[in-house]
């Protein structure tokens, strides 16, 4: 009897040493914490400073997708350069005009694609053209297009596409709009979708409550409508536009619309310098780094534990990359 006994104590230890079943993490729930350094960034996304446009750097354990890449073929190639970028897996186009397309014929010319994604929605303009183009010239490259239920695989994770179901031939309206959920962090990438296609995620619960969002359309006023900003309630937006935007963006009341829910805003372009935004990402918690919209330095969400911003100049995720790169 002696074993039995000596067991049921050793039992007895190991329950009292390892205590109840762990709970699994808290999803969405609660907002995560945020702190000035992610030690092992999963998750790194570069919102490019590429002047009026969008370009957006997604890169999941190790994998590396281009969302959009910005108005001009050389900008979009310096910034890559700078971040010492050798590799892209993925590209998509969020809307198929200049703003978002022109880069990607760079991406294209720099490095061997795997995939290129977009919606149905397509233009006639010649840019659009070379952009095809190119993408026939890709050895092997795969063409995905992608409709709302569909995703996007990256490392270790997946980008939902809320948007579109369907195209209504108004490239604004029918811009994809993706989700990237890694574990607790959720960020949107909206593209250039408007107060329409918010209103149509609204209608089917397709509108999470967000930690980073990318504003729709640059900022523009046709984009960022009050239900959608109160459903999404995120803790930073980034606005994706030129310095001294010959449209404006990002609109004020826009920008006003987001401080209000409580987001600080940050811009992709607000000095003459690179203003590249950055956010890194163990997946539980996450860092922002950037130039607030007015140039200042973006500063943690107040009651992060750690209160310490990272100047957008050096952030610590562009050594990982060029490290990894
Ligand atoms: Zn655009």
């Amino acid at each position: 009897m002696v074993p039995s006994v000596v067991a049921l104590l050793v039992l007895a230890w190991a329950t009292v040493a390892c205590g109840p079943p762990r709970q699994a993490p808290v999803q969405a729930t609660a907002a995560p914490t945020v702190t000035p350094e992610v030690a092992a960034p999963r998750l790194t996304i570069q919102f490019l400073d590429v002047g009026q446009g969008d370009a957006i750097l997604v890169t999941v354990d190790g994998r590396r997708l281009l969302v959009d890449g910005g108005p001009s073929r050389d900008r979009l190639h310096t910034r890559l350069q700078s971040l010492g970028i050798r590799d892209i897996d993925a590209v998509l186009v969020t809307n198929p005009d200049a703003d978002h397309i022109r880069g990607l014929i760079e991406a294209l010319a720099m490095f061997q694609v795997e995939t290129f994604y977009s919606s149905a929605s397509t233009n006639p303009s010649a840019t659009y053209a070379e952009l095809l183009a190119a993408v026939a010239m890709e050895a092997g490259i795969q063409v995905v297009t992608l409709v709302r239920g569909q995703f996007v695989p990256l490392g270790g994770v997946q980008l939902d596409v809320l948007h579109p179901l369907t195209i209504s031939g108004d490239r604004n309206d029918d811009s994809l709009a993706l989700k990237l959920t890694c574990e607790n962090v959720t960020v949107l990438l909206m593209g250039d979708a408007t107060t329409t296609s918010e209103e149509s995620m609204l209608a089917v619960g397709l509108v999470p409550k967000a930690d980073v969002v990318k504003a729709g359309h640059h900022g523009s006023r046709t984009s960022s409508g009050e239900p959608f900003v109160e459903a999404l309630k995120p803790a930073y937006v980034i606005f994706s536009a030129a310095r001294d935007s010959q449209y404006g963006h990002p609109h004020a009341e826009v920008v006003a619309r987001y401080l209000a829910a409580g987001a600080q805003a940050v811009s992709t372009d607000s000095t003459p310098d690179d203003d590249t935004a950055v956010l890194t990402s163990d997946c539980q918690t996450y860092s922002v780094s950037g130039r607030a919209v007015g140039g200042a330095a973006v500063t943690p969400v107040p009651g992060g534990p750690a209160a310490s911003a990272t100047p957008a100049a050096a952030p610590s995720a562009t050594t990982t990359l060029a490290a990894g790169g």
